[in-house]
């Protein structure tokens, strides 16, 4: 039996390429819990897309829709921090650390995240909270800059294909304000 790894996916976007590159090693379930993505309309329309990602892909998904409260206290006075900064450093630890603490919860041998895919999102931060993250709890984190060997271009591609919503900003209220789009 391939080892079981729970995956975190932001987006369907951004869960296509991991998928393609984990599904033959790794018997996989993917882990919904995005507190930071605002509006609700929003939430609900990237939440819908990974449901049809795991339809596709014949995946488990588990869902998690709690902790908004709690998202905008771990990012409190960090509202003007520019992309990739310290409020997105708290937004990636505390979607990782729920991972983590449920892979353990449910005998998962691996966690790992799609969130290396954006092009914004520094692989290097990610991976650190990760490897404390699985130190902490005892599991094992599978290390990924997925956007890497053109892991951003075939996601465009494939979400293309599977008619996907692309989403314009990154996901929470602040980073509405700051897409140039
Ligand atoms: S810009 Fe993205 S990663 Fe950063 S805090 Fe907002 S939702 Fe989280």
């Amino acid at each position: 039996m391939p080892p079981k790894l729970l995956l975190h996916v932001c987006c369907a976007n951004c869960g296509i390429v991991p998928i393609e590159l984990l599904r033959d090693r790794f018997d996989l379930t993917l882990f919904w819990y995005n507190p930071n993505i605002y509006p609700r309309t929003e939430y609900q329309k990237r939440l819908a897309d990974v449901k049809k990602l795991v339809k596709i892909y014949k995946k488990d998904l588990i869902v998690e829709n709690n902790d908004i409260k709690k998202w905008f206290e771990i990012t409190k006075e960090l509202e003007n921090e520019p992309e990739g900064g310290k409020r997105c450093e708290k937004c990636f630890q505390m979607r990782l650390s729920r991972t983590a603490r449920l892979a353990k919860e449910k005998s998962f041998d691996f966690f790992a995240t799609t969130l290396s895919v954006g092009p914004q999102k520094r692989a290097k931060i990610i991976n650190k909270l990760g490897e404390k993250l699985a130190k902490e709890c005892d599991l094992k984190f599978y290390p990924a800059d997925f956007k890497k060997q053109d892991g951003f271009k075939k996601s465009v591609e494939l979400s293309k294909k599977y008619g996907f919503y692309r989403q314009h900003y990154c996901g929470c209220v602040f980073s509405i304000r700051t897409s140039k789009h």
